[in-house]
């Protein structure tokens, strides 16, 4: 190990004015501490903040659903509104990593963990993601689990996380502090496809903090729910996955909400399928047509072609489970 200090913050303020200093945030450090250990990450200073009370679940007089950043995964997944306005986020939840994980990683940390590319955590290999300009092992290598939407000719690697799979399918923002005040962006806007900076992940100011995450109300009653498709059923990352939300009023769709995880550099929001499913009365043959829209514009590499069409089966699965016709 590296040396490095280690500053203890209470209050929102404090870990802000330690983080214009140059330290890097820490809570559960479920992922930091593992990339330390590896020395892919050589933080000179960290900012403890697991002690902010940051920690509320709330619904809001419009209905959104606030989660606090700093609220456990497995304490997100158990909780009674996050239960029963989105059970969507918390089977995410429910089958992401390890219980003992859920247990100490918090939601905000979870939105910020880096990518499982196993080149990215190799400091052998060419990786652009850890050191800019070194080129992508990826790319020419093996690339069964990255990427074939969103991906560019510096990184193809797939954003890890379940729950911000559901968080994107289901439209939420996240809060951030930072030294200029306070400020709310969409995830979609906030977690960052690589382009020509994949080192840049989240489109944070220097020294912001994510503070809780929003998940807007939906009509009720909505139906909601996750699969998780993986090489073995715990304790792995997804190869595919689907989040799906539906809101069925006299038997047409009327609102629908749908992402893929592990597919794509960002969480994919799969606008098409949303688009042709809005309208229509469910059926085995809606949730078809609209999977074949799944994949538009994907981008296979070597190895991971099988990625197409096993989206295409989940989301016709998932909207099968959800829509009620299985
Ligand atoms: Fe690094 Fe991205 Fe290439 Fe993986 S896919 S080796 S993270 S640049």
């Amino acid at each position: 190990m590296f040396p490095f200090s280690f500053t203890k913050t209470s209050t929102v303020a404090e870990a802000l004015r330690a983080g214009q200093r140059g330290g890097r945030f820490i809570a559960g450090g479920t992922t930091l501490v593992d990339l330390m250990r590896e020395t892919v990450e050589r933080p000179g200073a960290l900012v403890d903040i697991s002690a902010l009370p940051l920690r509320d679940v709330a619904t809001t007089s419009r209905g959104a659903l606030r989660i606090g950043a700093l609220v456990r995964m497995a304490d997100a997944a158990a909780h009674r509104d996050v239960r029963t306005a989105h059970p969507v986020i918390t089977e995410a939840l429910e089958l992401s990593a390890s219980p003992q994980l859920r247990n100490m990683a918090t939601i905000g940390g979870n939105i910020m963990q880096r990518t499982r590319c196993t080149y990215f955590r190799d400091v052998s290999a060419a990786c652009n993601k850890r050191q800019p300009g070194s080129g992508c092992a990826a790319l020419g290598g093996y690339n069964r689990t990255h990427a074939i939407l969103g991906g560019s000719e510096h990184c193809v690697a797939t954003h890890p996380s379940d729950l911000a799979v559901a968080l994107t399918a289901l439209e939420a923002s996240v809060h951030l502090a930072g030294p200029d005040g306070e400020r709310r962006v969409a995830l979609a806007d906030f977690l960052l496809r690589p382009g020509n900076t994949p080192d840049r992940e989240q489109a944070l100011r220097p020294g912001e903090l994510i503070t809780a995450v929003e998940v807007p109300a939906l009509p009720h009653p909505s139906r909601s729910g996750y699969l998780k498709v993986r090489d073995r059923q715990s304790y792995e990352f997804a190869l595919v996955s689907v989040a799906v939300a539906l809101h069925v009023r006299d038997g047409v769709i009327r609102v629908a909400r749908v992402a893929g995880g592990g597919v794509g550099t960002v969480p994919w929001k799969l606008s098409a399928v949303e688009w042709h499913l809005v309208g229509k009365r469910p059926s085995p043959r809606l949730w078809e047509e609209a999977a074949e829209r799944a994949a538009e514009g994907s981008k296979p590499l070597a190895h991971n072609g099988f990625k197409v069409d096993l989206l295409k089966r989940a989301v016709v699965r998932q909207l099968s489970v959800v829509g009620g016709t299985r």
